[in-house]
């Protein structure tokens, strides 16, 4: 069973992001980037199924500029058999990648492709679900546990008030949510091993994809400053302040 995991490259989660002056976007110079921790996850599901002898080889895909390379050979010390690096100036919309991860996958033939839920930089939850549509593959979102059986994947996901559990037929595209495991850390010895591990670097053009943009970033603004509290001295100050300074009450 092959397998296919989508790598993007994010700033790092514990960075606090700071955005540029003129407000057209975050702004990423000297600013640590990293796995986006949802496809740390998928990767992770990817070698424990690899290492329960039910799969038998994983490619990461990762699309965008050479620096997500880094994050290619990441996922192959955390286990990936190969990479390929989809060449891109800047990171293409959700449409572009889905298109570009569909490319792939008409190539690959994998039997179950895995994703994040959610880049934690653009945040947009699609790419998954775009992929899907345009492949016609059954898909299963948010999983919170994966189990394959004789030609199916079973995905359990977290939906309002409980589980719901779907069966799919592989090929399938299952994106991951944050409870479906916890991702190891790469040692020494595989991030080592990893850098001889075949990485290939491919051209949207040969693969028959447009990716130019649908959508235009407006502004990008930092969240309102909060304003500090204040200590009241007794519960009638509070309640005078509720109703005359918050008029909440
Ligand atoms: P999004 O729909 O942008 O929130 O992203 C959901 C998932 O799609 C991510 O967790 C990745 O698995 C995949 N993905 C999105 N953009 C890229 C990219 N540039 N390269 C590789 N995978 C991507």
């Amino acid at each position: 069973m092959k397998l296919l995991v989508a790598v993007k490259r994010v700033i790092d989660y514990n960075v606090k992001v700071r955005v540029k002056p003129d407000n057209s976007d975050v702004d990423l110079t000297n600013v640590k980037m990293a796995i986006n921790p949802f496809c740390e996850i998928a990767v992770e599901e990817a070698v424990r199924l690899k290492e329960q002898g039910i799969a038998s080889e994983i490619v990461a895909v990762s699309i965008g500029p050479k620096a997500c390379q880094e994050q290619l050979r990441t996922a192959l010390a955390l286990g990936a058999d190969r990479a390929i690096q989809v060449e891109t100036e800047t990171f293409p919309g959700s449409l572009a990648v889905a298109k570009l991860l569909k490319a792939i996958v008409d190539e690959e033939k994998p039997d179950l492709i895995i994703l994040g839920k959610q880049a934690i930089d653009s945040d947009n939850n699609q790419t998954g679900q775009m992929l899907a549509a345009l492949t016609g593959l059954p898909q299963g979102t948010f999983a919170s546990q994966v189990s394959i059986e004789e030609g199916t994947v079973n995905v359990t996901r977290e939906i309002d008030g409980g589980l719901q559990t779907l069966s799919l037929t592989l090929p399938a595209v299952v994106t991951t949510d944050l409870r479906l495991n916890e991702p190891r850390y790469a040692k020494l010895p595989d991030i080592m091993k990893a850098k001889r591990k075949p990485l290939d670097v491919r051209q949207p053009d040969a693969l028959g994809v447009d990716t130019a943009s649908t959508l235009e970033t407006v502004r990008v603004d930092m969240p309102r400053q909060r304003q500090a509290g204040v200590k009241v001295g007794s519960v009638d100050e509070l309640i005078d302040k509720l109703k005359n300074e918050a008029k909440v009450i």
